[in-house]
Parts: structure tokens; sequence; C-alpha cells
């Protein structure tokens, strides 16, 4: 039969995902915050995350939940521990009684060249930005599957489709995670589920702001001429994203426009991987 009723049939509203619950890993700053935020104002239930102290994250979550009228929880949880990863799934479930929306989001960054890159460092990078979206996915599987309906975003880059120096463990977790975003829809296409990658250029965030020095030393320029020279030179537009243009694209693959569309990874980098 082609035209199957789908979980996804809300109509146009203002809220498409009421009654949908979220996890957004890494999620009390930056693109996670912007991503947290445009769910929560679609209608959906969301769970912060980071791995910082309840209390700071609860106050933010209070914040945001006043902010977009909608349920606003804190799941406390270190994205580079196999076991916390998984008990921060378990955790939103529980207090939502669902997860159809998993943002895999959390990521750092180390700017160094591969002879002088610390062994922690490229071990730590692949914890965060990769392994916890594998942990995490097999975790919130099980639950999509009896519901029959999931959406999975992984926050990969730009740096999932193409590299720069410097940046190996970086380059590396995201071309890695958009391979886990092809399997995962591959695994999942008849459940219901979606999985998709979205790739950011540069988009102004702290993890954007604390690099400037560290590429103004690699590269032996000023912090000025990183921003024009390195970090929106490939940027066709030249212009930062914004937080809240990765929000709405979320939004819209949580949504009934994005049904179809599962194994992809979309750049949001103003032409960058065009060229
Ligand atoms: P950010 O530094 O503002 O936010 C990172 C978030 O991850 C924070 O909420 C932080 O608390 C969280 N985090 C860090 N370590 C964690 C850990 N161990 N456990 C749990 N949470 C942890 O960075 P951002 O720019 O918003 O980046 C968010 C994601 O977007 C990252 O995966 C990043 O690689 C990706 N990205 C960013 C850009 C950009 O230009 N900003 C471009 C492409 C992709």
């Amino acid at each position: 039969m082609l035209d199957q009723p789908h979980d996804r049939t809300a109509t146009a509203s203002l809220r498409p995902l009421a009654g949908k619950a979220a996890l957004v890993t890494g999620s009390t700053s930056g693109i996670g915050l912007g991503i947290a935020r445009a769910l929560a104002l679609a209608g959906a239930d969301v769970a912060l995350n980071a791995r910082g102290m309840v209390c700071e994250g609860g106050a933010m979550a209070k914040e945001l939940a006043k902010e977009t009228q909608a349920r606003i929880d804190y799941v406390a949880g270190d994205m580079s521990d196999r076991n916390q990863v998984k008990a921060a799934v378990s955790e939103a479930e529980r207090r939502f009684g669902r997860l159809d929306i998993l943002v895999n989001n959390a990521g750092i960054q180390h700017v160094e060249p591969i002879d002088t890159f610390p062994d922690e460092k490229w071990d730590l990078v692949l914890a965060i930005n990769l392994n916890s979206a594998f942990h995490t996915t097999k975790a919130a599987l099980p639950g999509m599957k009896r519901r029959g309906f999931g959406c999975i975003v992984n926050i990969s880059s730009a740096h999932g489709l193409i590299a720069s120096p410097f940046k190996s463990a970086y380059v590396a977790a995201k071309h890695g995670l958009i391979g886990l975003t092809k399997v995962t829809a591959l695994e999942t296409a008849e459940h219901g589920i979606t999985c998709n990658a979205i790739c950011p250029g540069y988009v102004w965030t702290p993890l954007v702001q604390k690099q400037i020095p560290e590429q103004a030393k690699a590269h032996g320029l000023s912090e000025e001429d990183v921003i024009k020279k390195v970090l929106l030179k490939e940027q066709p537009n030249r212009k930062f994203a914004t937080v809240d243009e990765i929000g709405a694209l979320t939004v819209f693959l949580a949504g009934p426009g994005g049904a179809s569309i599962t194994g992809t990874a979309l750049p949001v980098d103003g032409g960058w991987t065009a060229h």
C-alpha cells in the first residue's frame, strides 16, 4: 500500500512536534542549545544535556521552559564516558516515558599538527564526537523501534565531508559520524526511523570562538586574519551560519516533511562544500 498512515501526519500546526520527546546531547550552549530551543518551540519535550552540575543545567532548563512554554528537563552525563552516555538516554526516556528525537550534538575541537597532536586529545575528540553517538543510538533504538517512530540527527560538520589541516581527530570523527548515520539509516528504514547528519560550516559559537587563538598560532596569523583568511575564506557567502538555522533544519527533519529523508549528510555551509 503506497499511502500508509504515518506517525508524522501532524497537519500544519504551530507546534508540529507536540507529544514528541527529545534528547539533545551537549545542549547548554551553542548549536545544541539552539536546536533544543527550536524543538521546544515546535512543541517537543526536551532533555538538555551536558557533563556539568545538575543545578546549573536545571536552572538553564527552567529558563528555557519559561521562554518556550515547553517541558524542559536536564539530564547530566559526560559524553566521553560510555556508561554515562547510556544512562543519559535511559534517564531521558524514563522522565518523558518515550524518546522520539535524538540529536547527537556534543562535540569538542582540538587544533594542532598531527606530529604534536596529544594522544589523549585524539581519544577524547573521538569519544565525544563519534563514540557517544554510537552509544546513544544503540540505547535509543529499541524504544524507537517499539513505538515505530524515531528521528536521529547527528551533528557532523563540513569537516565530515572535506578536510582542513591541523584537525585530524575532528575530521576523522566527523567523517565517521556520517558513516554511522548511513548505517543507522539502512538498519532502521523499515521501522519509521530516520537518521541524518547535518554538516554545518562555521557557526558563531563558543567552539569556534575558542579555536581562533589556536588557529592563529597554528597558521602564524593574527586572530582577525584567522576569521577572514581561514574560517570564512572557503565559505562563499562569507557569513557564519546561525544556531537558529540548524535548529530549524532539525525541526524539519523530525516533522512531517522529513519522513522520507534518511541516510543523508546535509551541508549548511554557505556553499563551502560545493567547491
Ligand atoms: P559549543 O562548544 O558551543 O557547545 C558544545 C556543547 O557540547 C556544550 O553544550 C558542551 O557542554 C557540550 N559538551 C562538551 N563536552 C561534553 C561532554 N564531555 N559531555 C557532554 N557534553 C559535552 O560548540 P558548538 O559550536 O555549539 O558545537 C556543537 C556541535 O556542532 C559539535 O559537535 C561541533 O563539532 C558541531 N559543529 C560546530 C560548528 C561551528 O562552527 N560551531 C560547525 C560544524 C559542526
